[in-house]
């Protein structure tokens, strides 16, 4: 039994899909947001021409030596310390010794041994399901440079800008057990690494790129040979290409053949994954210490001033806006998904709006919008302050839902910026005048005998379309809870 195999012991069985149990791990590289390299003064800049940002030594140039760069180690303490992992005071650099092209030492310079970030876990919901994925270790390396196919005929060309860029390889135990919790859990990773700012999460430039470890077993086997996805870097493929690797795994188990370790890649194309290589061990790296770094020592003061300035994590956050707000987990989830739009929840409630209405209009009037306009919260035309002040408009009474969401229209598309003065302009306050809204409702009464006696006899349906017909008789400007209210007096 490996150590994969001892933590698993007593995990429940997840959802059986042709009657066999999948099991996913995941290894994540974060790019971290450093200016420069993690062992050299060279700018991590993305799309500048071809080496123009490798310097001597990430062209390993001989002589040379690395030199930490802090920053870097400071990223590491933060996802350590967002993730509840212990923070080894002495962690050692190693080579993993390899041959390529992009690769000029001839070894990438990583963590093995004794990586800098150890155990921790990432926690999340699953529709109402929290699941908590338990990681190994995250660990410290330099990232390689980039072979240039495209770009030539006949030959291929050798970038090293990327030689020496920082990342930080985020191990997970083989926890989940979904094509859907996986892409949750990546999901999640993704939004604390950038929550914390460590890392910029664009996946198209490659900055969080998934390896996705997939087996399949049946329920109570032992652990299943796992083959590995390389380098997914957006979620639809991950989603795809999982699903692709489950059912390919268990095609292959149900025709009588053995699962081979491998390295695969997914193609976008054909929506199907293809082996790469057979999967190297441990042994083959050759791993040992890096003779040409000290061991990497983190003083727990120095773990202390970091601490200090962590932001409040999402998750706590929404815990947060469940208790103080009585908001439901998955509003509150919705509304931390980045901080930009926690903030502007934040404004809302504290230009005075109503939490929960507040929530309504941001996870959906406004979510839509974004979403339709492929926009970030922080380019709303709408301020917080002002979405609070039409809030105010709608407890008040002074305009229905409905208005509210044509006053709001009006706003975003840049027709006006104020909202008393839309209500006004627009003709939209609702009436209020307690005579003339018992004229029209004697005048509904009058022309709906049958709805009454409907109503009478028990009918719920009938009374609705009574208030309907009131609703429409005022030109959608009564206030509807005054209709009720008044409907129900007149009909005793
Ligand atoms: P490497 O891929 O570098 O050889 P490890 O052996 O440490 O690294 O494992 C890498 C990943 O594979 C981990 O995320 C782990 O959870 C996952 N993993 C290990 N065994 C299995 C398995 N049988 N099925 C699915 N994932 C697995
Ligand atoms: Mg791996």
């Amino acid at each position: 039994m490996n150590s994969f195999e001892q933590m698993q012991e007593g995990r429940p069985t997840g959802p059986l899909v042709q009657g066999y149990e999948v099991i996913i791990g995941f290894e994540t590289h974060a790019q971290l947001s450093t200016a420069s390299k993690i062992f050299s003064r060279a700018s991590t800049a993305f799309g500048a021409e071809p080496n123009t940002q490798a310097s001597a030594v990430d062209l390993a140039l001989p002589g040379t030596l690395p030199v930490m760069n802090k920053g870097a180690v400071e990223r590491a303490i933060k996802l350590g310390l967002a993730l509840g992992s212990h923070i080894a005071p002495r962690s050692v650099f190693a080579r993993k010794n390899y041959f390529y092209p992009d690769l000029p030492k001839g070894y990438q310079i990583s963590q093995y041994e004794i990586p800098v970030v150890q155990g921790g876990s990432v926690a999340f919901f699953l529709g109402d399901e929290k699941k908590t994925v338990r990681l190994v270790r995250a660990h410290l390396e330099e990232d390689a440079g980039k072979s240039l196919h495209e770009d030539f005929v006949g030959q291929s060309g050798i970038d090293l800008n990327r030689a020496g860029t920082p990342l930080l390889e985020i191990v997970t135990e083989p926890d989940m057990r979904s094509t859907a919790e996986a892409v949750a859990y990546a999901r999640e990773l993704h939004k604390i690494v950038t929550w914390i700012g460590i890392c910029d999460g664009n996946m198209q430039e490659g900055s969080f790129r998934c390896d996705a470890n997939v087996s399949v077993r049946r329920p109570g086997a032992p652990l299943g040979t796992r083959r590995e996805i390389k380098n997914l870097n957006s979620f639809k493929f991950m989603q795809q290409a999982i699903d692709y690797e489950i059912r390919w795994q268990i095609g292959e188990l149900e025709d009588g053949r053995a699962i081979q370790q491998a390295t695969v890649l997914f193609d976008p194309e054909t929506g199907e994954t293809r082996a790469m290589r057979t999967k190297e061990d441990a042994a083959d790296y050759r791993y040992f210490p890096d003779p040409d770094l000290p061991p990497l020592a983190i003083a727990p003061e120095w773990i202390e001033r970091v601490r200090a300035q962590m932001p409040e994590l999402p998750r706590a956050m929404a815990e947060r806006y469940v208790r103080e707000h009585g908001l439901s987990d998955y509003d509150a989830t919705q509304l931390t998904q980045s901080p930009a739009l926690a903030r502007y929840f934040d404004e809302a409630v504290r230009a005075g709006a109503a939490p929960k209405l507040a929530s309504n209009w941001i996870t959906g009037e406004i979510a839509r919008r974004l979403n339709q306009q492929d926009i970030d919260i922080a380019q709303a035309p709408v301020t917080a302050t002002q979405l609070a002040a039409l809030i105010g408009r709608i407890g008040d009474g002074t305009v229905s839902n409905n208005a509210a969401r044509q006053v709001f229209d009006a706003m975003w598309t840049g027709e006006g910026q104020e909202v008393d003065a839309l209500i006004e302009a627009k003709g939209l306050k609702q009436m209020s005048d307690t005579g003339a809204l018992e004229k029209i409702i004697d005048a509904v009464l009058a022309a709906n005998p049958r709805n009454i006696d409907e109503y009478r006899a028990g009918k719920d349906k009938a009374f609705n379309a009574l208030v309907g017909q009131v609703m429409k008789a005022s030109q959608g400007k009564a206030n509807p809870a005054q209709v009720n209210a008044l409907l129900k007096a007149k009909l005793g």
